[in-house]
């Protein structure tokens, strides 16, 4: 752990908090179990990656650790932990909380969402730690993580500027989570992108292009709550975690960026 924590820390200058699957359960329960969300009162909704390894068996998972505490969960995510729920998806998990209810038995208002956003990537640890890939279960050969993302990154550094990106996608019914995601990300990102390219370190240029991913899907779950809260009376509590989940092989490690309340 120290290795992986000390080597995260220096290369992401600050920008978020590096912890253990149990680091991370500590401060949940001292943000928001202590706080009064629980079990019996709150409803998860995950925009985390399609990817399995999310939730493996095998692995010592966030998600797995989430789930014990706060029950099974809401899922708007697609490719890359992009939101593809979208404003209908936050409305249906708004009605799925368990009631709360007053000490005489009668229901007062509805439950808690716990929000959790966070996209992924691997780290294979050789002589140095190598960024955007790792060796799953039952696997002998590396494969990327994200792969939506590392995906993306190859056909950027290929284009050298995303003005020339033009990602092969035909039809968004056929492939409708990365068409979004390579449209929004090109959309509200370009320069930060395009800078990301002039590094010269590959693990700095893996870590912006993470960084990217988490404020992409951040600000438009933000954007899409907004929207909910403007269509639906919501009279429970939400608190929102977000943060980027590193898979190794046998464990996950979380870059927690906040956890905060959203009302
Ligand atoms: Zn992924």
């Amino acid at each position: 752990m120290e290795y992986y924590k000390i080597t995260l820390e220096k290369d992401l200058l600050e920008w978020g908090k590096v912890l253990s699957v149990g680091e991370l359960v500590q401060e949940i329960n001292d943000k928001l179990v202590n706080k009064g969300f629980n079990k019996t009162n709150s409803r998860l909704v995950f925009s985390v990656c399609s990817d399995d390894c999310n939730r493996l068996a095998e692995r010592e998972t966030i998600e797995k650790a989430l789930t014990k505490i706060f029950n099974r969960e809401f899922h708007l995510g697609g490719l890359a932990a992009y939101p593809v729920g979208g404003v209908s998806g936050i409305v249906a998990a708004s009605h799925h909380p368990p009631d709360l209810k007053t000490l005489d038995g009668r229901k007062e208002r509805a439950g808690n969402l716990i929000i959790f956003a966070s996209p992924h990537f691997g780290i294979i640890k050789k002589e140095t730690l190598i960024y955007g890939s790792f060796i799953r279960p039952g696997q002998q050969k590396p494969t990327a993580s994200c792969g939506a993302m590392m995906g993306f990154l190859s056909a950027l550094k290929a284009a050298k500027n995303t003005n020339k990106l033009r990602p092969r996608v035909e039809d968004t019914s056929l492939d409708p989570s990365k068409k979004v995601l390579y449209k929004q990300l090109i959309a509200n990102y370009s320069d930060r992108l395009n800078t990301l390219l002039k590094l010269d370190d590959v693990n700095n240029q893996v870590l912006e292009l993470f960084k990217i991913n988490h404020d992409l899907v951040e600000s438009k779950l933000l954007q899409m709550i907004a929207e909910f809260k403007k269509k639906e009376p919501f009279s429970g509590n939400m608190a929102f975690i977000s943060g980027i989940t590193i898979n190794t092989t046998d464990k996950d490690y979380f870059i927690l960026k906040q956890i905060k309340y959203l009302n």
